[in-house]
């Protein structure tokens, strides 16, 4: 049942763990008819010296993104095929600094993106996966329904754009009329941060 590397699981209290002969129930784990569940919020923990899992609380593990996690941050930049993201969120954890991420153009959706500025602009609130981190540089994806722009402003008037059409993945300003395209989360307009 156990195939996770160390902390790679993110776990919550009744999550099944493994079987009590795998491994013996450490710190934030119970066992209940021969099965190890997680008691705690956190990311599994496996020492494989002692044969022990255990999870780690989050707060004490939540202080960067890792490869894997899904990050909220803010378009701050834009260069020719990359966007700069300011990510002030990972999970559903508020940071009190940020972190940048890189989103390449190639990273932005599954079918082709010929210009970023298509997909995202300065401003916009943005949902992303971390996929690579070089020097604590984080290198995103936006590939996938549930990522991408899940906030955006107008980019004349800056008001905040609305659905027009989802299927076209259109965005429209009450303000000022203006229509805009982004690569858009499939709940945009919906959601809170
Ligand atoms: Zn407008």
């Amino acid at each position: 049942m156990l195939k996770e590397k160390k902390g790679d699981r993110f776990v919550t209290p009744g999550d099944k763990i493994c079987v009590i002969e795998e491994f013996i129930p450490g710190y934030g784990t119970y066992v209940a008819d021969g099965i190890i569940y997680a008691n705690n919020v956190g990311f599994l923990s496996i020492d494989p010296k002692s044969r022990t899992v255990s999870i780690q609380p989050v707060s004490r593990r939540i202080c960067a993104p890792r490869v894997g996690n899904t990050v909220i941050g803010y378009v701050w930049n834009i260069q020719t095929a990359m966007a700069f993201i300011r990510i002030f969120k990972i999970e559903k954890y508020f940071l009190s600094g940020f972190f940048t991420g890189i989103l390449h153009v190639s990273d932005v959706d599954v079918k082709f993106t010929k210009d970023i500025l298509d997909a995202l602009k300065v401003g916009d609130i943005v949902r992303a996966k971390v996929i690579s981190e070089i020097n604590r540089t984080y290198f995103l994806t936006t590939k996938g329904e549930n990522l991408g722009i899940i906030l955006a402003l107008c980019s004349k008037c800056g008001g905040i754009l609305g659905l027009k059409s989802k299927r076209e993945k259109k965005l429209y300003c009450e303000e000022c009329g203006n229509i805009e395209t982004r690569k858009i989360a499939s709940d945009y307009g919906t959601t809170n941060l």
